[in-house]
């Protein structure tokens, strides 16, 4: 498989920003056994298939030595992420823990990942790499109400949605929790859509990806009774980008006072585990990983992470940040 860039939309593989050289993405994963109703990709693209243990260290290792800060790990469906192993199998646990262990690259990200393929095992190696693991998940949830998951095939309700944030909250209290919502389901009415609404508030996501639903042809949602009006996709689209947008308000303002590790994407500019942007000092090295204080939020939901002004106006030391770099 080459390496692609992740696919926007309510399907695969992450809106999580991948950057060119300094945090690359590695497709470790394409295709999908799932059959979501609305969704076109699993016939596109085929049934899963993985990219080789050995091989992804070897990717990861040239992305490093190439100046990578950090790697995305992507796939249309990471988190069924499968390989034989030494007369067993390895997933995506096993495969990132090999990442860590066999390679020296500073952060490793996990691009989305389907909510039942976060299993303890995930979580333990996350929890156990001490940040090395961006202590981020992107967790598709489409909709928070009940029903309007079960007409789009999805294989979880709220509840189990809910034990997995929960467990993912309590193995890594840093967490920045996203996910994909889709609005405007085929037979989603005002109280679905509340639902839905009321859910996603209830799970204080960091960043929130609101779709409209657009019919693909050919899938089984396309041809569904009770398809919403446009105007009406329209206004729960908004609504939910509402409740996005404050949401992610809050989870940045909680940042406000913590140290945070950063990756330094461009002189002044770097991203930090929870996938937030961050001004940093223009001296940290690009390619670099740094635990950075952060001072405030700008409006534009940027963090002020930069060093205080001396009263030269010279960048003073000490400030209870540092940098390593790896
Ligand atoms: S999990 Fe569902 S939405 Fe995602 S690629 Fe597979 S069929 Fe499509």
């Amino acid at each position: 498989m080459g390496i692609d860039p992740p696919r926007r939309g309510p399907c695969p593989s992450g809106p999580v920003g991948i950057t060119g050289r300094v945090r690359p993405g590695i497709k470790v994963q394409d295709g999908c056994d799932s059959r979501c109703a609305y969704c076109i990709v699993w016939k596109a693209r085929g049934p899963s298939r993985s990219l080789g243990l050995d091989e992804v260290v070897a990717r990861v290792r040239d992305a490093s030595a190439q100046g990578a800060g950090e790697v995305v790990l992507t796939g249309i469906n990471l988190g069924r992420y499968d390989v034989p192993l030494g007369g067993g199998r390895a997933g995506l646990a096993r495969l990132v823990d090999a990442v860590l262990e066999r390679t020296d690259v500073g952060r490793v990200r996990l691009s989305s990942v389907e909510p039942l393929d976060v299993t303890p095992e995930l979580l333990g190696v996350m929890s156990a790499s001490d940040g090395r693991v961006a202590p981020f998940l992107h967790l598709p949830l489409q909709s928070g109400c009940d029903a309007t998951l079960a007409r789009m095939g999805r294989p979880y309700d709220s509840g189990g949605y809910r034990s997995v944030a929960e467990a993912a909250r309590e193995a890594l209290p840093a967490l920045a929790l996203a996910c994909d919502v889709m609005v405007g389901f085929p037979g989603e009415d005002e109280g679905e859509f509340s639902s839905s609404h009321g859910f996603c508030r209830e799970m204080a996501f960091a960043r929130m990806h609101v779709f409209r639903y657009s019919p693909r042809p050919g899938t089984v949602a396309a041809a569904a009774s009770g398809q919403v009006a446009p105007a009406e996709k329209a206004a729960r689209g908004e609504r939910m980008r509402s409740l996005s947008r404050e949401m992610r308000a809050s989870y940045l303002s909680g940042l406000v006072g913590r140290t945070e590790r950063v990756c330094v994407e461009s002189p002044g500019r770097a991203t930090t585990g929870g996938l937030a942007e961050a001004l940093v000092d223009e001296r940290l090295p690009v390619g670099g990983l740094s635990d950075v204080l952060v001072r405030a939020v700008g409006r534009d939901g940027l963090l002020d992470a930069r060093p205080p002004l001396s009263a030269s106006g010279d960048i003073t030391a000490g400030d209870g940040a540092g940098h390593h770099n790896r």
